[in-house]
């Protein structure tokens, strides 16, 4: 007898037709990659995984984190007899500490005597017969024993509810626009929850910006990593590009000139790196520079998709899932970001793309962006 994690993968991918093994196998190799310093044995018994761990409780917190996987089940394994069954679903019973209760059989092994409905009746049975307090309730039982008939039986009713999503590097790539805010590493995790490969970007105006404010960014880009098991974080210098911003245009110009100017940087850097889009944690209406004429005119120095998880969630829920993803607490640390520094005391909120561009010609952009990129550090 042993416990074991049975892991189940989001039903998406089981919607994939053909391309199905490439998503399953991509899975399978990304929770390899989180277990990587743990003992463990994987075993694939005909689709269903099953794990074993020499900590399966540390086991269980990695696994469930891990995009793609819909669900953690902890299992425990007996031989495939009656007997042995019915015992371990009585324990599990007195588990699960619910007052109505089914059980469920999947009979994969087709040479076990019985049908399923056979199975679960007569471990029912035994079950009534064996506790006081239980009664069966096929329709809307609060406690659910699966059993699962293959060469050795499984035995569980804990199920634990992980990330979902899509195996992660099977949807593209994406740059990240990382600041040490709210709100764009929740963007970041919902992209890469949907399979895309991140990459960061973080514009760094030192000395305006502290190197605390660097390692928040690092901080934050580290948390995203253990979804993901890789993020690269590329540092690029900002400093320049506000100064001449702020020495030749206008002020209440400022924040969408340098909107561009991150848009421009993230897009030739995603360019240099062979990845096809951009992502922001920008969301309609909270701030100045987030109206939709500051999105239309931030957006039309882009040359690829830039993409907006959050546009239309509402500040508390993005704070909600901040919390639950665990960049919430890193986050809030009172660190100044490089726009914080440079606000103008009344940014435009409609302004209009022919003037923006008129304004900021009067810059040598081509180099200002090259600059920035060639001077990237890569974390
Ligand atoms: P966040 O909480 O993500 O910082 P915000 O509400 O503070 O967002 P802005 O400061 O207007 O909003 O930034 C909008 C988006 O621009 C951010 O979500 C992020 O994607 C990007 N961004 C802003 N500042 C930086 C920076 N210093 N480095 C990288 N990206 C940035
Ligand atoms: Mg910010």
């Amino acid at each position: 007898m042993k416990k074991l994690l049975l892991v189940k993968y989001a039903p998406e991918i089981f919607l994939k037709g053909l391309n199905k093994g490439k998503f399953e196998r991509k899975l399978i190799d990304n929770i390899k990659s989180v277990l990587k310093d743990l003992k463990y044995d994987f075993v694939n018994d005909t689709g269903r995984w099953f794990l074993e761990f020499e900590d399966i409780e540390e086991g269980l917190k990695r696994v469930k984190r891990v995009f793609g996987v819909s669900e953690v089940c902890v299992v425990t394994e007996v031989e495939a007899d009656m007997e042995e069954i019915k015992k371990q679903a009585l324990k599990e019973a007195a588990d699960i500490k619910a007052d109505t209760f089914k059980v469920q059989t999947n009979r994969a092994n087709k040479s076990f005597p019985g049908t399923s409905m056979d199975i679960s009746r007569e471990v029912g049975a035994y079950i009534l017969m064996n506790s006081e307090e239980l009664k069966v309730d096929v329709n809307n039982p609060k406690g659910v024993i699966n059993i699962e008939i293959r060469e050795k039986a499984y035995v569980y009713s804990k199920r634990v509810k992980a990330e979902g999503g899509m195996p992660y590097g099977t949807n593209g790539s994406t740059m990240l626009m990382l600041s040490g805010g709210i709100d764009s590493p929740v963007a970041g995790y919902m992209m890469a929850r949907r399979g895309v490969q991140l990459n960061c970007v973080y514009f760094h105006s030192h000395p305006y910006t502290s190197e605390r404010a660097k390692e928040k960014v690092k901080d934050l880009a580290n948390i995203l990593k253990s979804y993901t098991g890789d993020v690269k974080l590329y540092v690029a210098p900002f400093t320049e590009i506000q100064m001449q911003i702020i020495e030749k245009c206008r002020e209440d110009e400022l924040t969408i000139i340098m909107r561009r100017f991150m848009m421009r940087v993230a897009c030739r850097l995603a360019e240099l790196k062979g990845i096809n889009s951009v992502t922001t944690g920008e969301s309609i209406g909270q701030v100045a520079s987030q109206t939709m004429e500051g999105l239309v005119v931030s957006n039309d120095v882009a040359d690829r998709p830039v993409f907006r998880p959050l546009i239309a969630m509402d500040k508390v829920d993005i704070m909600d899932k901040a919390r639950e993803i665990d960049t919430y607490e890193t986050s809030i640390l009172p660190y100044e970001d490089c726009c914080t520094v440079f606000v103008p005391k009344h940014p435009k909120t409609k302004p209009r793309l022919e003037e923006i561009r008129k304004s900021e010609s009067v810059l040598d952009i081509e180099k200002l962006v090259e600059d920035s990129v060639a001077n990237c550090e890569v974390y």
